[in-house]
């Protein structure tokens, strides 16, 4: 075990509601944000800067971005896919961080950013540095990294390709995202520590789809390889418009009481997860994938 406390990106109000077809009005998503703020969250994925016909979900990230609370504590992370974005993002004022998204295959990244996965490692090295240059920090994910939606496995020799030549521009970390959930444990554990090795220092944070529910597993896998941050959704929210059969992130509460639970400080209140989680399912309208939020409390209060 590397570390005895982990840092949990919040991604619900992005990752989770973006492939949801109901639009959400920017009120609740701003509702949303201040509920993981109250639970503990200190990063937050907020929006995404992308064109509104392809996500229509994300449509009104610059007003979710003017609605931001005023947290000197808290760091705001708005998705973008090029330099367009970038600057629509930087020029909201409210944006503390940019994350970008390069893929590992060429399907995938054509059809998630119209960009092959060369062009989308390049794209986030210019994003990185718009960011640096802003006063901003950059960070970049890479999707698909543990297998592919289209072309099936991914080579871990093309992952450590793609790091290696992102954290030339000296990105705040790098991202290892199971976009459509087909991770194992012995996979990430390999992979999570051939890539904290390659970019050391720059940190390694890992985003993990509980399509098969490995979920959980890879979460752990992860932070014993030197993972220092985990992407979550509360309740399990998720999926990606682009990527076939993608369904839910691991939910937030889940990770965090698995961590807690384990002795693993996250930072996060457990309780407020909870509430946040079914607030979350009540304007979804359905039952959320999340699974301590359904159980008795454990252990019960005193
Ligand atoms: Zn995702």
């Amino acid at each position: 075990m590397y570390t005895n406390h982990i840092e949990m990106l919040e991604v619900a109000p992005r990752d989770g509601l973006q492939n949801e077809q109901v639009l959400i009005p920017t009120d609740q998503k701003l509702a949303l944000i201040g509920r993981a703020i109250a639970a503990g969250a200190r990063r937050i994925e907020v929006t995404s800067f992308v064109n509104p016909r392809a996500v229509p979900q994300m449509a009104d990230a610059d007003a979710v971005a003017a609605g931001l609370p005023q947290r000197d504590d808290v760091t705001y992370i708005g998705l973008v896919m090029n330099q367009r974005g970038a600057e629509r993002a930087l020029a909201t004022g409210r944006i503390d961080q940019l994350g970008a998204v390069s893929v590992s295959t060429d399907t995938f990244a054509i059809a998630n950013q119209n960009q092959t996965s060369q062009g989308s490692v390049d794209a986030a090295k210019a994003i990185i540095l718009a960011a640096q240059a802003a006063g901003a920090t950059g960070q970049v994910t890479i999707a698909a990294a543990f297998g592919c939606p289209f072309e099936g496995e991914v080579a871990e020799a093309r992952v450590l390709a793609m790091a290696a030549a992102l954290a030339e521009a000296g990105p705040f970390e790098i991202g290892l995202a199971d976009t459509i959930g087909v991770a194992n444990p012995a996979h990430v554990a390999s992979l999570v520590g051939k890539v904290r090795d390659l970019i050391a220092p720059i940190p390694v944070r890992v985003h993990f789809h509980n399509t098969r529910g490995t979920g959980l597993a890879n979460v752990w896998a992860a932070i014993t390889a030197g993972a220092r941050t985990v992407d979550a959704s509360i309740g399990g929210l998720g999926g990606c418009p682009f990527a076939p059969g993608a369904s839910g992130n691991v939910a937030t509460e889940d990770v965090v009481y698995m961590l807690e639970r384990a002795g693993v400080a996250t930072g996060l209140k457990l309780a407020a997860l909870v509430d946040a989680s079914h607030w979350l399912g009540t304007i979804m309208g359905r039952t959320l994938p999340g699974m301590v939020a359904r159980a008795p409390v454990f252990p019960k209060l005193s």
